[in-house]
């Protein structure tokens, strides 16, 4: 026996982490580069302080005003609801990051003797939440181009028969977005086995002109999920504010599973507070998003492969050695990411200054 007692599947396992260092520029978590202004600081300063004078209470365990908050933002234009689809506060849910979000629709509609789907390379995450919550893995894959491969996808449905299907769009760490003519066929296939598709939305801001969002399709299908995150576009990520949008009923069945009070007076503050200053928070997106393309065509220049990326990041390759390339930038304080396919390596957008300097390592590393 080892010690102390852990499950079987967790024996020398290493917990999920990006290397947290202490660099000058550090572009590899897909973190929003820009703090938020003083104005935003101090009214969340405010709001929490607000807070703070009942922390002897629990907080609403409903966060209502919270839910309705989210509800209102997805209803902004641009957020991706198109028209006379609008979404109402039931069908808003929310926890300590969409990870939480996640890891609570695997409680509720996997488990033992049930199985998870997604596509690779996809998000390192999927695969832990389907550990923690004791539900089967299977990961299929996608074309070379890391477009989604509907034929096999079509397989691997009726050969595993999933309770859920996890998809990130766009895609980390490819960049790559679903088409809605996918996502409404994988919902009808799933739902054929009464199963539920979660479409992981945490860069949907970030999208290129055109590319839709998954939200447009909710009132089509009632077994199709959209999550949802204040980490990436709304630079809130050391807030954990992750949420959803869905059918009243599924929001209603994570209320079994959540923890009492799951999300804090304060936290449920300072989420609202920064909702009411949406135009300021995203005020950034357009810049990243030329950020993002400028750093594709530059790369492409110098003669590297790119996905096409509709999110914050881009994965760019292929190098013989990636690790040797991952730490020469590292060496010049450049902090990146090496995940995604043998040979490739992610880079977060962050600003002018910090792009700058990483077209001069990238430059310098492979001269
Ligand atoms: C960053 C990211 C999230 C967001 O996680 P939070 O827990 O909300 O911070 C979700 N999904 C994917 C694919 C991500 O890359």
């Amino acid at each position: 026996m080892t010690w102390p007692p852990l499950r079987a599947e967790l024996q020398g396992v290493e917990p999920y982490g990006a290397p947290q260092l202490d660099v000058p520029v550090c572009l590899n978590v897909n973190e929003n580069p820009y703090p938020p202004s003083a104005k935003v600081v101090a009214d969340i300063a405010t709001a929490v302080a607000e807070a703070a004078s009942s922390l002897n209470r629990y907080p609403d365990r409903e966060f209502t005003e919270l839910r309705e908050g989210l509800a209102a933002y997805l209803n902004t234009a641009g957020a991706g609801v198109d028209q006379g689809g609008g979404i109402t506060a039931d069908q808003v849910w929310a926890a300590n990051g969409s990870n939480e979000v996640m890891l609570q629709l695997l409680q509720a509609f996997g488990g033992p003797g049930r199985t998870a789907v997604s596509f690779a390379p996809t998000y390192s995450m999927y695969p832990e939440y389907a550990r923690n919550a004791m539900t089967g893995w299977v990961a299929g894959r996608r074309h070379e181009d890391f477009t989604f491969d509907l034929d096999h996808a079509r397989d691997l449905i009726a050969e595993h028969r999933p309770s859920v299907v996890l998809l990130p769009s766009p895609n980390n760490p490819t960049g790559t977005a679903l088409p809605h003519d996918v996502i409404g066929t994988l919902c009808e296939l799933v739902a054929g086995i009464d199963g539920v598709v979660v479409i992981d939305e945490a860069y949907a801001e970030f999208r290129r002109e055109g590319t839709p969002s998954a939200l447009a399709l909710l009132p089509e299908h009632r077994n199709l999920v959209v999550s949802r995150t204040m980490s990436k576009a709304f630079a809130l990520a050391g807030a954990r504010l992750g949420y959803l949008a869905a059918a009243p009923e599924i929001c209603d069945a994570l209320r079994v599973v959540r923890l009492p009070y799951h999300l804090s007076a304060v936290t449920q503050a300072t989420a609202s507070a920064a909702l009411r200053h949406a135009d300021e928070l995203l005020g950034k997106v357009a810049l990243l998003r030329a950020e993002r393309d400028r750093t594709v065509d530059w790369l492409r220049a110098q003669g590297h492969e790119v996905a096409d990326s509709d999110a914050n990041f881009c994965l760019f390759g292929r190098f013989s050695d990636r690790h040797a390339v991952w730490q020469g930038l590292l060496d010049h304080g450049v902090l990146i990411r090496e995940t995604g396919p043998d040979g490739w390596l992610r880079v977060s957008i962050g600003t002018a200054e910090e792009m700058a300097a990483f077209r001069d390592a990238l430059t310098e590393v492979t001269r």
